[in-house]
């Protein structure tokens, strides 16, 4: 790059301005030869070991993101050269650039100028550790958000709108595909005397044994348990027939027989049990993910009816 005809006053002004700025910046040639560097370009070179041949002035800074790993530097380098070429106006990077003590994001701007017929390139690289690490904590608090705006707080089991969310979608899959689609819903027997007898606190616990018990139950990966209302519990079992769903509601059956939690007061059994209604269907274009409900939920009235501890079957397929 030629000379600048810039008098000394002015030279030292931009020199101190350059160097009072923060950010790391180096100037190239159209050759990416470091012509020059301010001092926090220096500086941070210094504090991190790196080498005055890789990054200081009369080296090429494109020959060291050359040399360098990974996929930023390949971007880095095809980014610089399009500047250089023209062929983009700027380039924008963010990279992580982690020491072995500290977590760090940088970004890296890259412009050009033109004076006389000759290009100069300036890459500035600043510290965007902060917002990285807020943006991380974000993300976090928004995917256990979301995790939570699908969970039952008492029982860690699905909730009543992930329920009906998943419903609505299986209902829709199994439509197109025409496969059997099962769900149970599940009622733990004689809750309220459970409640009486041993306390809310007791009975809070016992809802979440049992959605534990009736989570141990279920096999599919695609299988859903979810708390449906107080003491009701709804499972999802995607392509299954009846005799599937039949032997999904008998492992749950006997997993809560298993927790073998004693209930005081039953009119049936000294430990609690539950009643299931199942309910299988092909779904169709005229029906609705309601229909399933409606009719798991008849079978479940008549394990009721029939006087509990039991399994009952709707309409099948
Ligand atoms: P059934 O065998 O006919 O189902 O009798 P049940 O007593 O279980 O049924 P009912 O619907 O009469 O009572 C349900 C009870 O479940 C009412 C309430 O005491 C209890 N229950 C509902 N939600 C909760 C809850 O979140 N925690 C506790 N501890 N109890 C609950
Ligand atoms: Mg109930
Ligand atoms: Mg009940």
């Amino acid at each position: 790059m030629h000379q600048l005809p810039l008098d000394s006053v002015t030279a030292d002004l931009l020199r101190h301005t350059l160097n009072s700025l923060k950010s790391h910046i180096a100037v190239l040639d159209q050759g990416g030869t470091i012509l020059f560097t301010n001092q926090a370009w220096r500086a941070f070179a210094l504090k991190n070991d790196l080498s005055p041949d890789s990054c200081g002035a009369g080296t090429n800074y494109l020959q060291a993101c050359q040399d360098a790993l990974g996929e930023e530097a390949r971007a880095a380098v095809h980014g610089i050269r399009a500047v250089i070429s023209g062929a983009e106006p700027d380039f924008y990077l963010e990279y992580p650039c982690h020491s072995p003590t500290d977590q760090r994001w940088f970004s890296m701007r890259v412009t050009r100028f033109e004076i006389n017929g000759s290009i100069g390139i300036v890459v500035a690289h600043d510290n965007i550790t902060q917002r990285k690490q807020s943006e991380i904590a974000l993300q976090v608090a928004k995917d256990r958000l979301e995790v939570l705006s699908h969970t039952d707080e008492l029982t860690g089991v699905a909730n009543r709108r992930s329920f009906g969310a998943t419903l609505d979608t299986e209902w829709k899959r199994h439509q197109r595909a025409s496969l059997p689609l099962s769900l149970a819903l599940i009622d733990a027997d004689f809750f309220k005397k459970f409640n009486d007898s041993c306390g809310h606190v007791q009975g809070d616990e016992c809802l979440r044994s049992l959605a534990q018990a009736i989570q141990r139950g279920i096999r599919r990966p695609g299988d859903l348990a979810a708390r449906y209302g107080g003491e009701e519990f709804g499972v999802i079992l995607p392509n299954t027939p009846q005799t599937g769903a039949r032997q999904v509601a008998e492992n749950i059956r006997e997993q809560v027989g298993d927790l073998g939690i004693v209930h005081p007061s039953s009119p049936i059994s000294a430990h609690v049990t539950i009643s299931i209604g199942v309910a299988t269907v092909v779904p169709t274009r005229s029906g609705s993910a309601n229909d399933l409900i409606n009719l798991a939920d008849k079978a479940l009235y008549q394990a009721k009816s029939l006087g509990r501890n039991q399994t009952s079957f709707g309409d099948s397929e």
